[in-house]
């Protein structure tokens, strides 16, 4: 039975990867601040109290998976805080932060469990089309935007930095998703979009690790 670790897995798109990989046959070590009813009423492991911006989080998660063989780590806890250039003075804390979650907690958790992952296991950062450069038509949405940009530079790097021991390293875009973070806006639910993400980690391999995929299985420009 492999084993799949998931942060942000109490809610939006972290819970339903958590239900559908646990279908999958995966045994699920569920990762999150504060466990909700719905991952509760899972067959998971549920490992609380983790900020996976704090370092002492990060090595009690550490210390209580010690032991533990992963065979897929998806780092899928994110935020998203509004911002604009006009206010960058005021709003700095706030870039700051969705770095911290989005861009610098992916390594700092993959790093922490770096030594749980099996070789030939596989790495998933959640990311969002939105840090694609080239794929940019509008603007906005800055810190986000920014952080993001950083995640995909940071798979990408974790993709050459693993390679010697085979771990494969994808980014994914979830697609536009009805979730807290979106405010319930967005094209599909959380099921279909954990459906599609369920589909391109089956598909990460050797051949395709350092790819940016899409749910739907589009190839995303960086
Ligand atoms: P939600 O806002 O529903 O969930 C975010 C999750 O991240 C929560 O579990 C939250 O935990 C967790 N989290 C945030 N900060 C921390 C932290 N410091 N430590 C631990 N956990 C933390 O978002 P979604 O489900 O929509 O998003 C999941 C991922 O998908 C994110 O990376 C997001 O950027 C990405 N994404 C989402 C899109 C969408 O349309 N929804 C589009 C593109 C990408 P808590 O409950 O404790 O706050």
């Amino acid at each position: 039975m492999k084993t799949a670790v998931i942060t942000g897995a109490n809610r939006g798109i972290g819970l339903e990867l958590a239900r559908q990989l646990v279908d999958r046959g995966y045994r699920v070590i569920a990762v999150c601040r504060k466990a909700s009813p719905a991952l509760k009423a899972l067959e998971v492991q549920v490992e609380e109290g983790i900020d996976i911006t704090d370092r002492d989080s990060l090595r009690e998660l550490a210390d209580r998976l010690s032991g533990r063989r992963i065979d897929l780590l998806v780092n899928n806890a994110g935020v998203l805080i509004p911002s604009t250039l006009e206010n960058i003075e005021d709003e700095l804390d706030n870039w700051r932060a969705q770095y911290e979650v989005n861009a610098l907690a992916p390594l700092r958790v993959t790093h922490a469990l770096i030594n749980h992952l099996i070789n030939g296991g596989k790495v998933v950062i959640i990311s969002s089309r939105v840090g694609s450069i080239a794929d940019n038509g509008s603007g906005g949405a800055w810190g986000y935007r920014l952080s993001k940009a950083a995640a995909n530079m940071a798979g990408m790097n974790l993709a050459h930095e693993l390679k010697d021991r085979e771990i494969a390293v994808g980014l994914l875009h979830p697609g536009f998703v009805r979730t807290d973070m979106t405010g319930g806006r967005g094209d599909v639910e959380p099921a279909e979009a954990a459906a599609g993400l369920v589909e391109r980690i089956d598909e990460l391999s050797m051949e395709t690790t350092g790819s940016f995929r899409h749910a739907n299985g589009e190839t995303l420009p960086w």
